[in-house]
């Protein structure tokens, strides 16, 4: 652990809450950061509390360096529109190649507006869930992008930033076994009973967490789950 800040994307589904978890393993002090972009879906934003409020109860020595959570509207996404994420529209291929989940420049936005905050607070860490493995094409999810991006925003508030993306090789199995690894099965169970990745937000109640289990969201969190639990040893089958 360093002596240092972290200031967390926190959006309060599964692998923002395995980012804040390696954050408090690796940070002496963390704060979190959620957005309300107008998303369709409120279930992630209403997890986030609950979720902090466990990670407190439950791990007091990461209790202890969690401090401020932000939350932050960002308008921009929902007024532009066009996405399945902030309008209700049926997922599928746009004509660029990418599912119509994608919001263009979301993560450019809200790593800008991590960086602006973490400028304020004092914080040059930035840690966020992107990931290139199961990044659904997502071009802004890419280590290019995001490295691109704290250059930029070391530039433009001419003050170092550093993006950390803790997730941004691994699959999902691999991500349900880093969860393992930080917090051990307590975590791998508040990640399946506490966190929302569903594109429908449906509250229907699977091993894996909840979900619809038909939404591309739901059959990637699905498999990696089944994956991670196929693999010999872990302390969550207790
Ligand atoms: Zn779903």
């Amino acid at each position: 652990m360093n002596d240092q800040s972290a200031l967390v994307l926190f959006s309060g589904g599964q692998d923002s809450t395995v980012c804040l978890a390696w954050a408090l393993e690796n940070y002496a002090h963390v704060e979190t950061l959620g957005f309300d972009y107008g998303q369709r879906h409120r279930a992630e934003l209403a997890a986030r509390p609950v979720l902090l409020a466990a990670i407190r109860a439950q791990y007091p020595a990461w209790a202890a360096r969690l401090g401020d959570d932000h939350l932050i509207p960002l308008s921009a996404p929902a007024a532009i529109g066009g996405s399945a994420l902030t309008e209700s529209m049926v997922i599928a291929m746009g004509q660029d190649g990418l599912p119509n989940t994608f919001v263009p420049g979301r993560n450019l936005m809200f790593l800008t507006a991590a960086a602006a905050l973490g400028y304020r607070r004092g914080i040059a860490d930035l840690v966020g869930g992107m990931c290139e493995t199961d990044f659904s094409g997502y071009p802004d999810c890419r280590h290019d992008t995001i490295q691109a991006t704290a250059n930029a925003l070391t530039l433009g508030l001419a003050r170092e930033v550093r993006i950390h993306t803790p997730l941004m090789w691994l699959d999902k199995a691999a991500t349900w076994t880093l969860a393992e690894k930080l917090g051990g099965a307590v975590l791998v169970d508040l990640i399946r009973a506490q966190t929302v990745t569903c594109y429908e937000a449906s509250p229907a109640r699977h091993d894996w967490g909840q979900g619809c289990g038909e939404c591309p969201a739901c059959k990637l969190r699905a498999s990696g789950y089944a994956q991670y639990m196929s693999a010999p040893k872990h302390s969550s089958e207790a």
